[in-house]
């Protein structure tokens, strides 16, 4: 590393040592001519990336949105907190492991989606309902095929979504 004192281009590490908690290596430096000391950190690099929204801004990725995303497609459903606590750990995890700087949001919504999935079936088409905006009731019903064929152990799913998807007062 180049020395900030005089620029001469190398400089010597005297000292190393790690924070108490583990997460930062400070160092000791010295240039070796013009003997000025300073010091330099090391830390993970764990940003998130910002979100790319569909109208092109960016904004600083939340975790608070990401739960109330996951609370509102479960609600009133039998899903644990510690599950939805998990699932949101698992996008953050994701997230952070992109390595991107920049993610578009429909990414940060499929991974949603594949622990929607996991956790609760309804939740899930909830979510995907709103989030593809399925754009006619063929695709959406195609979505629910789609699910059942994934998932044949759940029986009895269509007829409680479609009654969910049905517009409140309104009989068929
Ligand atoms: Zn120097």
């Amino acid at each position: 590393m180049h020395c900030p004192f005089c620029q001469h281009e190398d400089t010597r590490v005297i000292d190393s040592r790690l924070t108490e908690d583990g997460s930062i290596v400070r160092r000791r430096r010295e240039c070796p001519q013009c003997g000025e000391r300073f010091n330099t950190f090391e830390t993970a690099e764990l940003k998130l990336p910002a979100v790319i929204k569909s109208d092109g801004r960016r904004e600083a990725f939340d975790e608070h949105k990401l739960r109330v995303s996951f609370e509102r497609a479960l609600q009133k459903r039998p899903v644990a907190s510690d599950a939805v606590e998990t699932a949101v750990r698992a996008v953050v995890h994701d997230l952070r492991r992109s390595g991107e700087r920049e993610i578009p949001s429909m990414q940060v919504g499929e991974l949603v989606m594949r622990e929607l999935k996991k956790l609760d079936q309804v939740a899930y088409v909830r979510f995907a309902s709103v989030y593809r905006r399925f754009e006619d009731v063929q695709a959406f019903r195609e979505e629910i095929e789609r699910l059942e064929r994934d998932l044949p152990a759940i029986e009895g799913l269509q007829l409680p979504l479609l009654d969910e998807s049905r517009p409140k007062g309104r009989k068929q």
